[in-house]
């Protein structure tokens, strides 16, 4: 048995969560036994879909269970293994979630940690790299010309989103939440950025859009759907503006526009897509390497702090993907 410590969820919150809704806990470990193996995790990831999994209801994925763990996105290093298909010291990003130490059935995706840091395993070339690529070539059908707005663009999909829509050769339009954001977002090419506090988004829109790809949902969604172009699309990949909604949203008003002008709205969920994986690496990880691709990371220190990681996610403290550091992520 070896000495860990993990994330459950202690209540359901109403509106935002608060750090009491979680119990740090402390538990005892065994030593894998056949097909297992033992992961020490050096990143928990936070992500917005998890507030979803905190109320009791039925959706693409079960609820989380009160007094269990917080499973989710991870990657760490195998210590221990009765698994052919993974050696000692070998890496590996699994859902196990947010704990320090996992003791896994084989399930999990080895991560070659000589071609980028362990860290973007669960940000740029992980799960929400893969969502924005997805999302904006098989869903959007985005094509070179065209004009493209992505809200919570400098969060970890959306700033993927922006610069590969760039490298497709799209005209990329990002919104988000400070003026340090947006200057990140026109640092790494985006021909238009702007800070959805300070200008109504119809208003920036200007000339009008081809493609949305929606993050935020509600009233974004609604003035985005007044800028489409006829025959426009949206590409509905989140709505983090209602995650923490206590009322039923109002927004949006408009929604006869999308037969009047002929538009797409589809939505998908990105573990459909898993599939596409192997394409989406071969194409993103040399555009990361090179730096065509460029990525953040807010890094939050300690596994007892991943209730303030992720509150603090929801409510937009990160730059680029949110993650917790929880042990050595020396390669
Ligand atoms: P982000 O890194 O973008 O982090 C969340 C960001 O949302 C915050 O940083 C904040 O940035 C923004 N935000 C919070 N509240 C609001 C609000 N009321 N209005 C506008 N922006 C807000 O998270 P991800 O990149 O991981 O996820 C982005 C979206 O993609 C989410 O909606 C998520 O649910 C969705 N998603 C969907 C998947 C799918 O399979 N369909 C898979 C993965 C993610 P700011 O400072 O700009 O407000």
């Amino acid at each position: 048995m070896r000495p860990s410590r993990e994330i459950q969820l202690a209540s359901r919150p109403l509106g935002m969560p608060d750090p009491a809704d979680f119990a740090l806990v402390e538990v005892s470990v065994p030593e894998p036994t056949d097909g297992e193996v033992l992961i020490r995790n050096a990143y928990i990831s936070v992500d917005p879909y998890m507030r979803g999994r905190m109320n009791d209801a039925k959706s693409y994925v079960p609820p989380f269970v009160l007094g269990e763990v917080m499973t989710g996105g991870a990657v760490g290093r195998v210590v221990a293994s009765r698994n052919e298909r993974f050696e000692e010291g070998a890496w590996v990003v699994h859902n196990l979630g947010w704990r320090e130490l996992a003791l896994s059935d084989g399930m999990g995706l080895p991560f070659d940690a000589t071609a980028a840091p362990v860290s973007t395993g669960l940000g740029v070339l992980g799960m929400p790299g893969l969502t924005a690529y997805v999302g904006l070539l098989d869903v959007g059908r985005v094509e070179a010309g065209e004009t493209l707005y992505v809200s919570g663009a400098a969060g970890a999909v959306g700033s993927a989103v922006g610069q590969i829509a760039k490298l497709k050769g799209c005209r990329v339009i990002g919104s988000a939440g400070s003026a340090e954001k947006v200057a990140w977002l026109k640092e790494i090419g985006f021909d238009e950025a702007f800070d959805y506090h300070d200008l109504p988004v119809r208003e920036a829109l200007g000339e009008g859009i081809d493609v949305y790809f929606d993050n935020v949902g509600g009233p974004t969604l609604e003035a985005a759907l007044a800028a489409l172009r006829l025959r426009g699309r949206i590409v509905a990949c989140g709505a983090i503006s209602q995650y923490n909604a206590t009322e039923p949203p109002a927004a949006p008003q408009n929604l006869f526009l999308i037969v009047t002008k002929r538009l797409r709205m589809e939505g998908f969920i990105i573990s459909d897509h898993f599939d596409r994986m192997p394409a989406f690496l071969a194409e993103v990880a040399p555009w990361v390497r090179d730096g065509s691709v460029r990525y953040r990371e807010t890094v939050v220190d300690g596994i007892e702090n991943a209730p303030d990681a992720f509150i603090g996610l929801l409510a937009g403290e990160n730059t680029g993907k949110m993650l917790v550091r929880v042990g050595p992520d020396d390669a």
